[in-house]
């Protein structure tokens, strides 16, 4: 009777749906799905009880380059590589990533290390293409709201990775992963990754409390990306750990052989010795939070 009342009121507390009608319930929701969802992406687990490191540059940028940091992040014992081919970024002048050649050298990192991989996709012309070489499909803050991407991304078979916009509400997060969802693929990944706010010490400001609202409200993962949340790679490590006591299912970060060569966001990226450091200390405190990694 307590469990079906706690229903009704987190039924309620969704989104009132047009002209003040109960809304259906949600594919997101607890009340629609009680136990949280574990995603297996090859020997690597996404949910509770695990707590997952997702470590890569940025961008693939050489091959030389996509390597090294691929051995790196294997050493430190982490279990996904991300690595970005079709960049996003604000000035048309700054490097747009290596697109198909990109995906190439991410698979072959994946066949050398034994770790599944992520990248993200921009536009619906990339899904086959990308599909066909990742793991993870990522859609990054920019493409939060792009709503025929989401749809199509929901008739892929591969998991989502959705990070959460510069100005993306709680609810509208979880309604872009309700789009996923609603078109049939059940893989979704939430990532808060920092909003912007009127402070400008950080990139962005680490809404560290959205990881316990959401992870109050959906059963999907919930993972945290403490690198473009700061923009700096002193703050990233302690963020991390941050993320880890607040009950984030994992994180995902930057790490760069030579940040200070990287063609982007190398302010940002750990480098290896940084990482092993890292991972060593969310090591001996997973157990205190009840997480295996
Ligand atoms: C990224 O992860 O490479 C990225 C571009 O992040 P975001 O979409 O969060 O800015
Ligand atoms: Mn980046």
């Amino acid at each position: 009777m307590q469990a079906q009342m706690e229903t009704v009121k987190r039924v309620e507390n969704l989104p009132i749906g047009v002209g003040g009608a109960a809304p259906p319930e949600r594919l997101f929701s607890r009340a629609s799905h009680r136990n949280d969802t574990c995603i297996p992406v090859g020997p690597a687990r996404i949910g509770a009880p695990n707590f997952v490191v997702i470590a890569g540059p940025c961008s693939v940028e050489s091959r030389d380059q996509m390597m090294e940091t691929a051995d790196a992040v294997k050493n430190a014992g982490a279990g996904l590589l991300r690595g970005g081919a079709f960049k996003p970024r604000t000035s048309p002048y700054s490097f747009q990533g290596l697109g198909e050649e990109g995906l190439k050298l991410l698979a072959q990192a994946r066949m050398r290390t034994g770790l599944p991989v992520i990248t993200e996709v921009m536009d619906t012309s990339e899904i086959d293409l990308i599909e066909a070489y990742t793991d993870i499909i990522q859609v990054g803050a920019r493409n939060v709201q792009n709503f025929s991407l989401l749809k199509k991304l929901g008739r892929t078979r591969k998991p989502v990775l959705l990070k959460r916009g510069l100005m993306t509400t709680l609810d509208e997060f979880l309604m872009s992963a309700e789009y996923v969802l609603a078109s049939g693929n059940e893989q979704v990944i939430l990532c808060e990754r920092g909003i912007r706010t009127f402070e400008t010490a950080t990139r962005n400001t680490l809404d560290i409390s959205a990881v316990l609202v959401l992870k109050e409200r959906t059963h999907l993962p919930v993972i945290v990306d403490p690198s473009h949340a700061v923009g700096n790679r002193r703050y990233v490590g302690p963020l991390a750990k941050a993320a880890l006591a607040v009950g984030a299912d994992g994180i995902m970060i930057e790490v760069h052989a030579h940040p200070a060569q990287a063609l982007c966001d190398g302010d940002q990226s750990l480098r290896p010795e940084e990482l092993d450091r890292l991972m060593a200390d969310l090591k001996l405190m997973a157990p205190l939070f009840g997480r295996l990694m």
